[in-house]
């Protein structure tokens, strides 16, 4: 199974990513992720990405492609994988093309205002990665390990705002390049987290393993 979450900054992509990984075995591989490890351990990269990714704008494509290329070939990937966050523009998604034969594009759909509405309670995990949302008031702890959660430089109102005007410039051209390979599926990202599950289970399932579906 190769699939690619595609949608909005904070559409839950992450989130949704996580679930379903777990449930079907599959790699999970984030380049937003992957270049902030790289910013966590000072790399060369890390140190040249993190200008770019505080201000919200895109790293260079055959960087990220280079990253991809290599981390698809790991063994975990073996039993398929999930690319979330990537590919990001064209040139990254004519890339992909020749490095891999992706079945689906699960694309999170999410209205920018909800987005915007969204980040200023959205929290990450600086030890486990894991991101989720806090209300006012509340506790700001990872659920799954503990540890205090932080919110990411790039998540304040203002460069969330850039961040979707360069996804509406950059990634949303996607939709229609991968609608002519027949490989969009829409997903209504305004829903809650199970909600939103549900619908792409319900979708992979009657794909990739439709006798099971039809015997439930
Ligand atoms: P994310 O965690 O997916 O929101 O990614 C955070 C930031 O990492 C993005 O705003 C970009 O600056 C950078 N980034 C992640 N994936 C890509 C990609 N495929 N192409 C270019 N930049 C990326």
């Amino acid at each position: 199974m190769k699939l690619i979450l595609l949608g909005p900054p904070a559409a839950g992509k992450g989130t949704q990513a996580e679930l379903i990984a777990e449930k079907y075995s599959l790699a999970h591989i984030s380049t937003g992720d992957m270049l902030r490890a790289e910013i966590a351990s000072g790399t060369e990269l890390g140190l040249a990405a993190k200008t770019i990714i505080d201000r919200g704008d895109l790293v260079p494509d055959d960087i990220i492609n280079a990253m991809v290329a290599t981390r698809i070939l790991a063994d975990d990937c073996a039993n398929g994988f999930l690319l979330d966050g990537y590919p990001r523009t064209i040139p990254q998604a004519e890339a992909l093309m020749e490095a891999a034969d992706i079945e689906a594009v699960i694309d999170i759909e999410v209205d920018p205002e909800s987005i915007i509405a969204r980040v200023s309670k959205r929290r990450v995990c600086p030890v486990c990665g894991h991101t989720q949302s806090v209300e006012k008031g509340e506790a700001e702890i990872c659920e799954k390990c503990g540890a205090e959660l932080i919110q990411r430089a790039d998540d304040t109102e203002e460069r969330m705002r850039h961040r979707l005007e360069v996804y509406a410039a950059s990634t949303a051209p996607l939709i229609d390049f991968y609608q002519e390979r027949d490989l969009i599926v829409p997903i209504d990202g305004g829903k809650t987290i199970p909600e939103v599950s549900e619908q792409i289970f319900d979708f992979i399932d009657g794909k990739f393993f439709p006798e099971d579906s039809e015997n439930e």
